[in-house]
């Protein structure tokens, strides 16, 4: 059985839901023991515990410590099957991140899944869906992943209430892949969502990003979202190149201006240019477990974070892989992924 340190590095909940994936993917039990301990919650919350139950279900699998709160899980797994399933994550928790404990196991399967997720769709420390719609996924199917996600319904912090449906075919070899450039600049746009709060909110934070990014009315969108739970507000940055497209956003929270809001996007948006690096910082971490399971690629990126080198360590603890990072220049580093 393999055993991960939860406490390691970022100490989040990436390392129990990178574990669970590799569990299923090598068929290797696993046990977690301080699972997000680095977290003001430590433990599993709501989310995790999906993700974790989402895991047994795909793999037959079984798991001791699927607990609200609980500390250690230990997990063994079983034969992948596909087919239709449904999660209710129940909270404002990430659907995406659920999704990602499950999508790279559910490729294993002998027939296509549709998998629908309830819960956060645009919920702060977390991929959004358009994150995942339109930087991630076209990588995945660059990758040879048959996957397509679509979202019915936006869901934002607190209230949750969203549902994306993932459908994924049976793919169980990946193909490398190579992106250290990222072309020239085709499009960038900002999209202001807002649900059941002042346009004038939206308005503010496309001010200021039209201010920080030296942008045009035209590439400035107010989204108004109706029919989902309860408040929101999520301000999304997207920068499109010839080989890689990027989304850089920030979360609308009580008592953060709609200033404030944008120019956490715009800041992330405008390292990432300045880098030069064909992927940035959160594309990064969550690019190596699919890189991995190919077994080859490079991608050069900004400086590696806690989350990438956190989540290569418990990669490296699955699969006979080594995951290298050679700086470049100043904030360019190249991430290699090697058998
Ligand atoms: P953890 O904090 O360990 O639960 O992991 C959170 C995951 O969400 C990491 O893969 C982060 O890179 C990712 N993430 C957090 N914020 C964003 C964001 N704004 N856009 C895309 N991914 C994000």
């Amino acid at each position: 059985m393999i055993i991960i340190d939860g406490s390691l590095g970022e100490g989040g909940g990436q390392i129990l839901r990178t574990s669970l994936a590799l569990s299923i993917w090598t068929q290797q039990p696993v046990r977690i023991e301080h699972i997000r301990a680095k977290r003001a919650k430590p433990g599993l919350l709501r989310q995790h515990l999906t993700a974790v139950q989402a895991a047994v279900a795909i793999s037959n699998g079984q798991a001791k410590g699927a607990e609200l709160g609980s500390r250690a899980l230990t997990f063994s797994p079983g034969k992948v099957q596909g087919g239709d399933c449904r999660f209710a994550i129940g909270t404002a928790g990430s659907c995406t991140l659920v999704l990602q404990t499950i999508l790279f196991p559910l490729l294993l399967a002998k027939r296509e899944s549709t998998v629908t997720i309830t819960g956060g769709t645009h919920n702060p420390s977390a991929p959004p869906i358009d994150f995942l719609q339109r930087a991630f996924l076209p990588l995945l199917t660059r990758m040879g992943v048959p996957v397509e996600v679509t979202l019915k319904k936006h869901g934002f912090f607190p209230g949750g209430g969203g549902e994306i449906v993932a459908h994924i075919l049976p793919c169980p070899t990946l193909q490398g892949l190579e992106l250290c450039e990222r072309g020239e600049r085709r499009r960038s746009f900002a999209e202001a969502y807002i649900a059941s709060l002042p346009s004038r909110i939206a308005e503010r934070e496309l001010k200021t990003v039209g201010e920080l990014m030296s942008w045009k009315k035209e590439q400035l969108f107010m989204r108004g979202v109706s029919g989902q739970n309860g408040i929101g507000n999520a301000l999304g940055i997207t920068l499109e190149h010839e080989y890689v497209a990027e989304v850089f956003t920030g979360f609308g929270e009580r008592g953060v201006s709609a200033e404030a809001v944008a120019k956490t996007a715009c800041d992330e948006a405008l390292d990432y240019i300045a880098s030069n690096a064909a992927v940035g910082p959160h594309l990064a971490d969550q690019l190596l477990l699919p890189l991995a399971l190919a077994g080859s690629g490079r991608f050069t990126m900004p400086a590696p974070t806690q989350h990438f080198t956190t989540n290569a360590a418990v990669i490296e603890k699955f699969l006979p892989v080594r995951l290298r990072v050679k700086q470049e220049r100043h904030n360019l580093y190249t991430a290699v992924v090697v058998s």
